[in-house]
């Protein structure tokens, strides 16, 4: 399958059209940012280590039973994915608090959460991403009440699967952010799981291997990003 014409570029990603109308490529590129677009730079091969991290992700969760728009990948940090159209609602789920559930209550920085905790926030950067609540979402049309529990419930399903899985490769999951999208009449995981979505610290020495590296100036990105890869897909190291 063969990209055509560019749909939309983001700050991380730009996805192609295909020759076929089902299907759209996504091309991670090595391009980051933080706060809302107000940080930016350029890292080799965060684009490829992110895209081979998300493949391994959205295969395990595929293996798991659940629906993912992953069809497979096609080049290095090129991946096939279904047409859906995007659920303007960021599912952030977390295990640990730190970032802004620090922030903003006052919750201890590395306090491990008694529940996994979800929090909605509408899809919109010019607005600072504002949390929702399920009454403002359905407000909004972002999503029926019954999509929405369905969402909670499957965030909930990812974050066992994932939690279990980084734990057996030395990584904590302190929280990450999903998207889900329709294809057709369902409601399907979309977008990525990776570095720049999840945070991951490193459980013997707690340090982050993710984003925050960037955030916060706290190293070397490419070898965090390298490190998580090597413990995640160790096959495209041999
Ligand atoms: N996150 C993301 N995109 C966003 C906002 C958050 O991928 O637009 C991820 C972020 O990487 C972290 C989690 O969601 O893993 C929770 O982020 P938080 O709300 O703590 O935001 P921050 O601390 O970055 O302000």
């Amino acid at each position: 399958m063969k990209k055509t014409d560019e749909l939309y570029s983001g700050k991380a990603k730009t996805i192609y059209h295909t020759e076929d109308p089902n299907l759209l490529i996504m091309d991670f590129r090595d391009s980051l940012t933080a706060f809302d677009g107000e940080k930016k730079s350029e890292v080799p091969k965060k684009g490829y280590y992110n895209a081979q991290i998300s493949k391994k992700l959205f295969e395990l969760l595929e293996e798991k039973g659940i629906k993912t728009h992953y069809r497979e990948m096609v080049a290095g940090n090129e991946m096939l994915v279904d047409t859906v159209s995007i659920i303007l609602v960021e599912v952030i789920v977390r295990n640990i608090a730190t970032g802004s559930m620090t922030r903003k209550y006052p919750f201890e920085e590395g306090t491990v959460l008694d529940e996994p905790v979800i929090v909605m926030d509408y899809k919109d950067d010019s607005r600072h991403d504002p949390m929702l609540n399920e009454d403002i979402a359905i407000a909004l049309g972002l999503a029926t009440r019954e999509e929405l529990a369905g969402i909670r419930q499957t965030a909930l399903k990812i974050n066992e699967i994932l939690k279990a899985y980084l734990d057996e490769r030395g990584l904590l999951l302190p929280d990450f952010k999903l998207e889900f999208g329709r294809r057709g009449t369902e409601v399907v995981l979309g977008d990525e799981i990776s570095c720049d979505t999840c945070r991951l610290w490193d459980k013997e020495t707690g340090d982050s291997l993710d984003k925050d590296v960037f955030r916060f100036d706290k190293g070397d990105l490419a070898a965090a990003y390298r490190e998580v890869a090597r413990r995640i897909v160790p096959e495209i190291f041999d």
